[in-house]
């Protein structure tokens, strides 16, 4: 079995090349073994199951749906159990591909970060530094302004360059700073420009967070557009289950793994950094919690976010549910963390993986790439096709 001399391969630390095998000497019972039921698992098990290929998703969660689950709580309110998710996309294939298994709600998120004792829309934009420095500027005078104050670099190389050529030092201390030292415990100095390039700045009014063509949230949840994307007679679910305890025991022809690639390796390159959150979940007894559905607090508490739940999903209740965000360097992985030295060991396990015969390496952890939920599901799509041709 292809993914069986993979997995032994992998334990045997005299070689680096995985071995294919050389006698299969049971037939399969399915034609994939795919880890993780997140996006990026969920994605490529439909469209191979829709081609009549036989598939078994395991994970060693309790749930389908990865980081994107969401339930209903002890008191009714739809949460999502891993922090907010907001569904985004600029790609009409992701969007037409994922409405296939849900109706829409349209929403285009917006976020308030508390600075100086105020709640200012962040992305920066033209009324957050009218309201931040008590101005009354235009579109044209902001521009000039954040010329004015921006610090000139000869490259961006970094987050701190992005925003201090940009903004200046001041707004950088402001808004982005003490945010990313609390949520990736690194300055902004020592991370990727890509971090926070995340984030731009505006001289006009708009206060959305994303600005991309398709901004909307599944009508009845992300779990149950993962139902309807799993619910096909070839797809078998194994929850609560760690690809390793069955690996051996079901033969598969190939396996798609979704999971952190250096963990499949046994850590051979060392441990590729992934940052952690907890998540602390509280319900109050009151319609609304916060004038926001996200308030992001950069400099005060040990927390980065508050998200409140109702104004995501649309749902009306008496009573509202709440997350606060505490990152933390152990647990679950959640972000690979984006910096030179990281990507340079990823290249290693990357190399690895290019070798490694029948499995495919899919997804935010086993390509250690900080992607959203739609470039998740455009990246399976691709690995998708190339199974598809090679089948
Ligand atoms: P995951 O969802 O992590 O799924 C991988 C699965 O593999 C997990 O369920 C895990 O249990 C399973 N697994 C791992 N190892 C094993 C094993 N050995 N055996 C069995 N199972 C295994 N994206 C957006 O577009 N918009 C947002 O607003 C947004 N907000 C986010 C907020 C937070 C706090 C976080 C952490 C992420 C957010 N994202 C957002 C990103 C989004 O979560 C990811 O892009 C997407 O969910 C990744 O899907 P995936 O399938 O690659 O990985
Ligand atoms: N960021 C910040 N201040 C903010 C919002 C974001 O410094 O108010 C930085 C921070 O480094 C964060 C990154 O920008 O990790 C990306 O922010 P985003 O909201 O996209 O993070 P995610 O939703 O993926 O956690």
């Amino acid at each position: 079995q292809l993914i069986n001399s993979a997995i032994a391969a992998k334990h045997d630390s005299t070689t680096s090349i995985p071995q294919p095998p050389s006698i299969i000497t049971r037939d399969f019972v399915f034609d994939y073994l795919i880890v993780g039921a997140g996006f990026s698992g969920s994605v490529i098990a439909e469209r191979l199951a829709s081609d009549g290929k036989t598939v078994l998703i395991v994970d060693k969660r309790n749930h389908i749906g990865g980081n994107a689950y969401d339930c209903y709580d002890e008191h009714g309110v739809l949460i999502h159990k891993y922090g907010p998710h907001i569904f985004h996309t600029n790609s009409r294939e992701v969007f037409e591909y994922l409405s296939r298994f849900t109706q829409w709600r349209a929403y285009e998120h917006r976020v308030l970060a508390s600075v100086d004792g105020q709640l200012v829309p962040i992305p920066i934009n033209l009324d957050t530094i009218n309201k931040l420095y008590g101005m009354n500027l235009n579109s044209f005078e902001a521009t000039e302004f954040f010329k004015s104050i921006g610090e000139s670099r000869e490259y961006i190389r970094t987050s701190e360059d992005v925003v201090v050529s940009k903004v200046g030092r001041e707004l950088y201390e402001k808004f982005f700073r003490g945010y990313t030292r609390k949520q990736w415990g690194l300055d902004p100095s020592e991370l990727d420009k890509s971090v926070i390039a995340r984030i731009p700045t505006r001289t006009n009014r708009d206060d959305r967070y994303f600005t991309d063509i398709y901004q909307a949230m599944p009508r009845h949840g992300f779990t149950r557009m993962f139902e309807n994307m799993l619910a096909h007679r070839n797809i078998k679910i194994m929850l609560n289950t760690d690809y390793q305890e069955i690996a051996k025991a079901i033969p598969c022809r190939e396996m798609v793994y979704t999971g952190p690639v250096d963990e499949f390796f046994d850590f051979r390159y060392g441990k590729l950094p992934y940052r952690s959150l907890e998540f602390k979940h509280e319900t109050h007894h009151t319609g609304v919690f916060q004038p926001a559905p996200v308030i992001n607090y950069p400099n005060e508490h040990l927390y980065t976010r508050v998200t409140e739940f109702k104004y995501l999903t649309g749902q009306e209740h008496h009573k509202t549910s709440i997350v606060y965000e505490f990152p933390q360097a152990e647990g679950d992985p959640y972000y690979p963390v984006p910096r030179p030295e990281n990507q340079e060991i990823y290249k290693q396990y990357k190399a690895l993986a290019d070798i490694t015969p029948g499995v495919y390496f899919v997804g935010r952890l086993a390509t250690y790439k900080y992607y959203n939920m739609d470039q998740c599901v455009a990246q399976a799509l691709v690995v998708y096709k190339q199974i598809a041709l090679k089948a």
